[in-house]
């Protein structure tokens, strides 16, 4: 497999000017990432910041109600409340020692953004975020802990205000500023070497739960579920066990409102492979390749693009590609908070759901680990408005 390519996905889909920024990144991360201090700093920050490793949780009373035994893998525990941490900490300590002074993101929910000040503070980097003015106003607690915390927050004008036009204004300014500047990629997603940067960081969650699942059950489980867009968490989750052919995975996208181009964020169902943001991979797209807005109530499953990885893996049928509707999705986080006393995040209810209303896929004697990406507490409003009006 040639480098950056997951089957025929991936590449580098980008201009001239951003090439030497990606051979840098690229060198630099296969140079340091191996070294002993860095592995050594890296894991440090994880466990005593933020707060590794996440317990594998055997959520009992869920359990029962779905008829198989459930575990979460508690991402909400990590410190921010979600699991972007484990990667802004793995990109802001290689931007550190790679010189740089600053660092550049977009976010949609605001939970990347959060956790990118977080790192950036950690490491002594200056921060901005390119956020949607749409995206701004949805997301105001979130915008208001980013500037608190220090971090520049640059409005989004462009195509629809939404994290797509972030993305595409965040690639822009790194192609004048990238001697002095990172770009920390928010998801598994963008020109090589981003998507291996992000997986790898990500895959703590994999790893963990393959040693606390062999502690807990002596053997691996039979499915993992995670949600997503671009699949940070999912191939996090996925990594380590995509060689044991026996785990099934199931990766959960947003189903939206219907199974309608103009109403869902469903691109393993309604898209079809095309270039977005510098790399080839299912996206949503017209009939002229323009790519269309997806649609969710959750910010953070709210992008047109799954990441080279997932699509490859899901190509050739190693992952199964799911979705979850918005009405299934509120419900299971009803049932979530009843039977666990957890608020999951809308974008981690997607996962919850598609658990809920399958039961056709797993069978009772099936041990199942839902990847638990994040807490709902950015969604209370959203998650009140749905069931009790105004
Ligand atoms: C950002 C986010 C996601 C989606 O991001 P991926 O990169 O697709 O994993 C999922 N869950 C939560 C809680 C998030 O904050």
């Amino acid at each position: 497999m040639s480098k950056g390519r997951f089957g025929k996905y991936g590449g580098q889909y980008v201009s001239e000017i951003l090439m030497q920024a990606l051979i840098e990144l690229e060198e630099a991360f296969e140079k340091i990432y191996p070294t002993q201090e860095f592995q050594r700093e890296f894991t440090e920050l994880l466990r005593d910041y933020g707060g590794r490793p996440t317990p594998l949780y055997h959520a009992k009373n869920f359990s029962k109600v779905v008829g198989f035994k459930v575990y979460l893998k508690r991402e909400d525990l990590l410190c921010g409340g979600s699991h972007k941490l484990n990667n802004t900490l793995g990109q802001a300590l290689l931007a550190k020692k790679m010189g740089k002074k600053r660092l550049i993101t977009e976010t949609a929910a605001g939970q990347h953004g959060l956790a990118t000040v977080m790192a950036g503070n950690i490491c002594g980097l200056e921060t901005e975020i390119f956020m949607g003015v749409k995206d701004i106003q949805r997301q105001a607690s979130n915008v208001k802990k980013m500037k608190l915390l220090g971090a520049k927050i640059r409005p989004i004008k462009t195509g629809s205000g939404v994290l797509k036009d972030a993305v595409s204004e965040t690639l822009r300014e790194w192609a004048s500023c990238s001697r002095t500047t990172h770009y920390l990629m928010g998801s598994a997603v963008g020109p090589h070497p981003f998507p291996t940067i992000v997986a790898t960081f990500q895959s703590a969650i994999g790893q963990e739960i393959k040693q606390q699942i062999l502690e807990k059950e002596d053997r691996l489980p039979d499915a993992i579920i995670a949600c997503g867009s671009g699949g940070s968490n999912a191939i996090g989750a996925f990594k380590p066990f995509i060689d044991n052919a026996e785990v099934r995975l199931y990766f959960v996208e947003g189903g939206g409102e219907d199974l309608n181009a103009e109403n869902s964020a469903a691109a393993f169902q309604l898209g079809r492979p095309g270039v977005l943001h510098g790399s080839l991979m299912q996206v949503l797209q017209d009939e002229h390749g323009q790519i269309r807005p997806s649609k969710t109530r959750a910010a953070g499953l709210n992008y047109p693009g799954r990441g080279p990885e997932i699509s490859h893996l899901c190509e050739i049928g190693r992952v199964k590609p799911c979705y979850a509707f918005d009405n299934e999705v509120f419900e299971a986080v009803k049932i979530m908070c009843r039977t666990e006393g957890l608020i999951p995040a809308l974008e981690t209810a997607h996962a919850i759901a598609y658990v809920l209303n399958h039961p056709e896929e797993f069978s009772s004697d099936e041990i199942v680990v839902i990847n638990f990406s994040g807490r709902g507490d950015k969604d209370i409003e959203t998650i009140l408005r749905h069931f009790y009006g105004a």
